[in-house]
């Protein structure tokens, strides 16, 4: 990634490239060394590539989708638990927090963090489930794929192409989520820690939202070591805390531990390995997450939602009607494209009916996919 390191940049800026030179460590991906965009464009005169890239998703209409969209909990069940939106947002500040002590390219993580998970379907894994199971004869529907597409096909914001013309390294950090078990895949230094925040910050907010929700009680959460070891060490500190903001403090320091460990051990780690650049650190083999111990401990603590919360009878039996209405309504526009909006049925013409009616199912918020399908149901 360093090959035009020595000359001018061609996508960067002297004032970016100034202020990364004095903050950055030498394992960072550095604005002045990116690949650059598939159309070129001329570099910004105070925003870096990855800026532009962030702000570029930050306007782009599926990431404001997000809000809508649900992340475990449904809607119907109040306002107070998090949406893909909320989540996405915890996840950038916790990948910055961790990147700015470990002197990572913080535009590159919150670019990355913003993109993680616009691909998402409405009614979040289940939607995905739906989707990939009617879409497997033709490929498959992955959301972490979807995004790409979306970026890349489907959001337009300049007349002459569609897309959003996004940096070499944002594209190929999303699409290395894509391949997430390969063992072999190499990743930039921020692309995995986006990767290690997003599971900081699941784990965190289902922990609260389960509680708030009723699911599960603190005391049942208490079988978890980890939760166990949060509960006595914030009550070392404060002894008097009433029931409520006892697993307020608890969640709050289940946040704070888990950062406080990935910053520990990833700043131990990487002072022993001297890398010297990039794509020194990224060849490595070398892996940004928790300590061996704060990951047998969170591998406990999702073992315990997955059986308590994300399989609660409440979440079931929503989750069973969105899969069957998500095929429903994927089958009639196969059956019939005319009923897409007239846009998506010329490009039905390009991509085939199947993908298309799953990815404009797939852009869909939950309250929008509901509309659309008891129209579509009623006018059938
Ligand atoms: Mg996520």
């Amino acid at each position: 990634m360093s090959i035009m390191s020595e000359s001018q940049s061609l996508v960067s800026n002297a004032v970016v490239d100034e202020r990364e030179a004095a903050l950055l460590a030498p394992y960072a991906m550095f604005s002045r060394d990116s690949l650059g965009r598939r159309r070129p464009e001329n570099p910004h005169p105070y925003r870096g590539p990855f800026q532009r890239d962030r702000d570029r998703i930050l306007h782009s209409s599926a990431y404001r989708r997000l809000s809508g969209k649900m992340q475990v909990f449904t809607g119907e069940m109040g306002d107070y638990h998090r949406t893909r939106l909320t989540h996405t947002q915890e996840v950038a500040t916790t990948a910055r927090t961790i990147g700015r002590v470990l002197r990572l390219n913080e535009d590159l993580i919150e670019a990355l963090a913003l993109m993680h998970d616009i691909g998402h379907p409405p009614y979040g894994h289940c939607g995905e489930d739906a989707l990939d199971e009617v879409m497997r004869p033709f490929g498959g529907f992955s959301h972490n794929r979807f995004a790409l597409t979306i970026v890349e096909e489907m959001e337009y914001r300049y007349q002459r192409h569609p897309g959003l013309n996004l940096t070499a390294e944002v594209l190929a950090g999303q699409a290395d989520r894509t391949e997430k078990n390969k063992s072999d895949r190499s990743s930039l230094l921020e692309v995995q820690l986006v990767d290690a925040a997003d599971s900081t910050a699941y784990d965190a907010h289902d922990t609260d939202d389960a509680v708030k929700l009723g699911l599960v009680t603190l005391e049942q959460l208490q079988e978890v070591a980890l939760i166990r070891q949060c509960v006595e060490q914030v009550r070392e500190h404060y002894s008097d805390l009433s029931e409520r903001f006892l697993s307020k403090a608890v969640v709050h320091h289940l946040v704070n531990l888990q950062v406080t460990d990935m910053i520990e051990h990833n700043v131990r780690e990487l002072r022993e390995r001297h890398f010297t650049s990039a794509t020194d650190a990224m060849t490595s083999g070398f892996r940004i997450g928790p300590s061996p111990e704060l990951a047998d401990k969170k591998r406990e603590l999702e073992g315990f939602l997955f059986q308590h919360v994300y399989r609660h009878p409440k979440l079931i039996s929503v989750r069973q009607q969105a899969h069957d209405k998500i095929q429903t309504l994927w089958g009639i526009y196969v059956e019939d494209p005319s009923r897409l909006p007239k846009k998506y049925q010329l490009r039905a013409e390009q991509i085939g009916i199947q993908v298309m009616a799953a990815h404009y199912i797939a852009g869909m918020t939950d309250r929008f996919f509901e509309d659309t399908y008891r129209l579509m149901i009623h006018s059938r």
